[in-house]
């Protein structure tokens, strides 16, 4: 079908407001010369995949105010094409944006100071430490993120003991893979107060030994009790620097959409900050999180379009119901496999999330809840059926990692949406059948059963709580069940992948829907902003184990490169 006649399609059945508009807009374009309607302001060449099922396929797309006018064959496009309208040559294939629907921007760029342990073996990690001590000033807290036990041998948790021996006077904290666990030294414990008395706190565990003594690893609020080890001062200073630096390689990642997991409102005033000034590379949906956000936010009610482009959207809180898998702090409906003393944390009562649900629903507000275990599931599921939560109100799992079978019914009848990390396959495979015993552990990650089941699932990565942030894995893991690394080999549970075609869905239309932007992103078509990933060879015709291994070539949101590969150089973010 070629774009005329597509529009006069759309305009005979009047399908959206937005299709009306573009529908007018190219019309008014074609039968001028467009003098009159607002000028072609480029036009992109190259192999498109749209997604959309009437016209998978594009030579050629228009763009116009940031948004498609017209997606067809390369003549019927060249026809919009002005006096002034600007060709780009796409060197590869797009697909429509990939959304990061589920990140952390500030933690994407590297940490300066923070000693950084992925994928260390223990040895190297230790090593790392005693380096840094021999540089220390003296008291100064010693700092590190992302240790995984899971690259160890044997793969069990440090304690503080491991640590005293390198230092007795520095305070230590390393957080584990995720950020949902630390692992202290006994200064640290000291500092916090933390003795044999010390009762767990709420939604936190403090790890012990036989006879009650700490051991020095603390469980997600249990590290609340842990003093700050930064001046909050200096984290002001370094947190514009760390969010420009984290929106920047989500460009170069290929992202065009990051729906950010748990904004405070110093954050939101940050991205109203490079809004305003044009330079936000990506488009921000936020997940409010913390009291004065939140009380914020039910106060004025959501702001689903600041600025009216599309780029920064506030509407949904962030909520936690438990911790993670890797901590141990995912709450089960039965004990850990490997720790049999524990069903992980519970962050709040029933009482207090169907509080929390009703105010939001209120307001209009979408909840996007943590939960990673089973039980965390079930309760997330009984609370939204309590409030009477309907498919409209799009409520999401965040993770929903651990899944009794007969939830995933109730997950589709409440037309609740699984906002999934398909990369996290790298962290399970490597201990979560360790965590859940042979049969729980196929509980994990059911993407194919979601899918079947009729379930909106939406993919991000959760990065730096992962590892990796780049996107090309989340489509790689979602089709091979394997990691960056190609590991497993065969894949972990492959009879949960899904194809190609399903899982560039879950990474674009699917991440838009969850953010109530499905007229707008999604899809290359009319009426929807132009936001598109170049590839360096079409994923469609890409063997699966090589899917790890296309390169992103250009990204580009709203009709403007934000990241271009070929040339190394990117136009001014919108
Ligand atoms: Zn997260």
């Amino acid at each position: 079908m070629n774009s005329m006649k597509r529009l006069q399609t759309a305009k005979s059945f009047m399908i959206a407001p937005g299709i009306l508009v573009a529908a007018s807009l190219v019309l008014s374009a074609c039968e001028s010369g467009g003098a009159k309607g607002p000028p072609t302001e480029v036009v992109f060449t190259g192999q498109f995949i749209t997604l959309d099922p009437e016209n998978p396929k594009a030579e050629a797309i228009a763009v116009a105010g940031g948004r498609i006018v017209a997606a067809g064959s390369r003549a019927d496009i060249e026809r919009l094409a002005g006096t002034a309208t600007r060709r780009i040559a796409i060197a590869g294939v797009a697909v429509p944006g990939w959304a990061e629907g589920h990140g952390h921007p500030p933690g994407v760029a590297p940490q300066p100071g923070v000693l950084d342990f992925y994928a260390m073996s223990k040895e190297q990690v230790l090593n790392a430490i005693r380096e840094r001590v021999r540089r220390a000033a003296p008291g100064e807290w010693i700092t590190g993120r992302a240790w995984d036990e899971g690259f160890w041998n044997p793969p069990v948790y440090p304690t503080a003991a491991d640590l005293d021996g390198l230092s007795r006077e520095h305070p230590m904290r390393f957080n584990r893979l995720g950020g949902h666990g630390s692992w202290v030294n006994s200064k640290a414990l000291a500092l916090a107060g933390i003795t044999r008395t010390t009762p767990d706190p709420p939604g936190g565990r403090i790890v012990r030994d036989k006879d009650g003594n700490a051991t020095g690893f603390l469980v997600d609020r249990a590290q609340n009790l842990l003093p700050r080890p930064a001046p909050d001062a200096e984290e002001d200073e370094q947190s514009e620097t760390r969010l420009r630096a984290g929106l920047a390689q989500y460009a170069r990642w290929g992202v065009t959409s990051v729906h950010d997991a748990g904004a405070s409102l110093e954050r939101i005033a940050l991205y109203n900050k490079l809004l305003d000034a044009q330079e936000l590379p990506v488009r921000v949906y936020v997940m409010a999180s913390g009291d004065a956000a939140q009380r914020h936010y039910l106060e004025t009610g959501p702001e689903p379009d600041v600025g009216g482009k599309g780029m920064l959207s506030v509407r949904s809180f962030k909520l936690m119901l438990d911790g993670s898998l890797g901590g141990r702090g995912a709450a089960l409906t039965q004990p850990y496999t490997d720790a049999s003393e524990t069903r992980g944390v519970d962050m709040m009562t029933d009482a207090e999330f169907s509080e929390q649900i009703r105010r939001a629903r209120e307001k209009g507000i979408q909840v996007n809840v943590h939960v990673i275990g089973d039980r965390a599931v079930t309760r997330a599921l009984d609370a939204f059926e309590r409030g009477g939560v309907t498919p409209a109100d799009r409520f999401r799992l965040e993770h929903a990692s651990v899944i009794k079978p007969e939830d995933v019914q109730r997950i589709a009848h409440l037309g609740v949406i699984a906002s999934m990390q398909s990369v996290f396959v790298g962290e399970y495979s490597r201990w979560a059948e360790n965590r859940l015993g042979p049969e729980r552990v196929k509980w994990v990650m059911p993407v194919r059963d979601l899918l079947n089941a009729g379930v909106t699932v939406a993919q991000g990565t959760d990065y730096p709580a992962s590892d990796t942030g780049d996107p090309i894995y989340t489509l790689f893991g979602l089709v091979q069940r394997q990691d960056a690394a190609g590991r497993p080999q065969g894949g972990w549970y492959p009879a949960q992948g899904i194809s190609v075609d399903e899982a560039l869905r879950t990474m674009s239309t699917s991440a838009a829907f969850a953010a109530f932007q499905e007229n707008d992103l999604g899809k290359l078509t009319e009426g929807r902003y132009a936001d598109f990933t170049v590839l360096s060879g079409d994923p469609y015709q890409t063997s699966p184990q090589d899917l790890r291994r296309l390169k992103v070539r250009m990204t580009v949101v709203g009709g403007r490169v934000t990241f271009d590969a070929t040339e190394n150089q990117r136009d001014e973010p919108r």
